[in-house]
């Protein structure tokens, strides 16, 4: 088969890899030159996604990671965990990670083109033939057999494709993460005692910020939850600087760019005749604080094991069903209650969020997760929900949506049928 993936992002090139490995012909397009792609940061992941994708682990890529303190928006509260290194997490430096995928791919068959720009899907009446991208010698028409979208949340390919073929196009603004991230020099002066914090509603809207402690310099995030302005991230610079006089004006690393992440459950569907969508382009991250990485490299996996699977049938639309049918249910279905509890988040307001850590309703024990057994003073903090009236709509509408989940989980069709695929795609989308 041809195939042609638009985007080096990190599923579409673990996909590349592992298709041109089994004898197909793969072409990687990228808008980015070599030397540019790759977030200019540290961020966390799974190393165990190079195991799940049979990656061998690069020696010295991970530093351990350390979990963060939480703090309401007044700064009353400071909820504190374990500052032990997490086990089955690390920090990777972006640009060293998809140097290696970069590689991983080149050594086992694809090929790779910079500074091409895929632009819109090629389609005819049953489904994607190829697409149409841009060099600097013009615009061509490239045919495929599959074309694969890992081209981020803002793909032209997803948002192009004809509406008959029922792909969700849209990732809306109240679902998307908007965040400027910078590495400042650091100076002599105050520094946090912990290395990592992060701040809820820093900016006064739904939205996470964070400060970490970095060697020679301070990992300063500013986030809002459906929109950021450049002033608003400013203001909180500059509140993050007045309190801590370490963080220097300088950037290292980083810019002042405002980028965007998907923050929802993966789309209702995202695959059709001669297209499959990975990574940020089908929303494949943790809802609750944006983490693609590890997603992306596994559903890279899953992709291409299940069009190698498919053989001449790869690329239909009933065999790259059963990619997404397997990712759901291996991956995007255990972050569904995180989505809903990302939307209630979204819904509330600073004063909301100040009660509910001031009141013990939110703990360090919600921070980790921790889903070891509770005891009846951890239930009884959480019926002082019901002191504050305000709270009462979000949380009936998440109770609601949260009853919904266990039969849109049981529905999902397991083999391909285009009416019962469109209708169930249906409901998850109005969820
Ligand atoms: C500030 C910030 C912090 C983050 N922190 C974390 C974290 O700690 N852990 C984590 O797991 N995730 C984190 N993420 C999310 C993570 O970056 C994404 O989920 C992940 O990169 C998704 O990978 P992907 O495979 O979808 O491709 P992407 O990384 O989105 O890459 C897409 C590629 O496609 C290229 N491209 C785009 N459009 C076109 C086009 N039209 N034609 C050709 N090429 C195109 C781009 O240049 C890019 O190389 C963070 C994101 C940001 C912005």
């Amino acid at each position: 088969m041809n195939i042609l993936v638009a985007g080096a992002g990190h599923g579409g090139l673990v996909a590349a890899a592992l298709l041109a490995r089994a004898g197909h012909s793969v072409t990687v397009y990228e808008r980015g030159e070599r030397a540019s792609l790759g977030h200019d940061w540290h961020d966390t992941m799974m190393p165990a996604a190079f195991d799940f994708c049979g990656i061998p682990r690069p020696a010295g890529l991970f530093t351990p990671y350390i979990k963060a303190r939480h703090r309401n928006p007044a700064k009353t509260v400071t909820l504190v965990t374990d500052p032990a290194p997490v086990k089955n997490v690390s920090y990777v430096d972006r640009k060293a990670l998809i140097a290696v995928l970069l590689r991983f791919a080149e050594e086992n068959g694809a090929a790779l083109v910079f500074g091409t720009e895929v632009l819109s899907p090629v389609c005819d009446e049953t489904g994607v033939k190829g697409a149409l991208v841009a060099d600097k010698d013009g615009v061509k028409e490239i045919k495929a057999d599959l074309v694969i979208d890992a081209a981020g949340i803002d793909s032209p390919l997803r948002r192009n494709l004809p509406q008959r073929f029922g792909v969700t196009r849209e990732i809306a603004a109240r679902d998307t993460y908007f965040v400027r991230r910078a590495y400042y020099s650091a100076k002599e002066g105050r520094a946090p005692s912990r290395p990592y914090t992060i701040w809820f509603f820093h900016s006064g809207a739904p939205g996470l910020d964070w400060l970490i402690r970095r060697e020679n310099c301070a990992d300063v995030l500013v986030g809002g939850i459906g929109g950021l302005e450049p002033a608003a991230a400013d203001a909180a610079y500059r509140d993050l600087a007045a309190e801590y006089s370490f963080i220097g004006e300088s950037i290292e690393r980083g810019d002042t760019a405002i980028r965007h992440i998907p923050l929802r459950r993966t789309l209702g569907l995202f695959v059709a005749d001669g297209y499959a969508a990975v990574g940020d382009a089908a929303a494949m991250t943790e809802p609750m604080n944006g983490s693609g990485i590890t997603l992306s490299m596994k559903a890279g996996k899953i992709l291409a094991d299940t069009v190698i699977a498919g053989g001449e049938k790869g690329a239909a639309a009933e065999n790259l069903w059963r990619y997404e049918y397997a990712y759901q249910k291996h991956l995007g279905e255990g972050f569904l209650t995180d989505d809903v509890l990302k939307g209630m988040l979204g819904s509330l307001t600073p004063a909301d969020i100040d009660y509910l850590f001031e009141t013990g309703v939110l703990t360090a024990r919600e921070m980790l997760k921790d889903r070891s057994p509770v005891g009846v003073s951890y239930v009884l903090n959480k019926t002082r929900v019901f002191g504050r009236p305000s709270l009462f709509p979000a949380i009936c509408r998440a109770a609601v949506r949260l009853s919904k989940l266990s039969a849109l989980k049981r529905d999902m069709p397991r083999f391909w049928d285009r009416a019962a695929v469109f209708a169930w795609a249906d409901r998850y989308e109005s969820l």
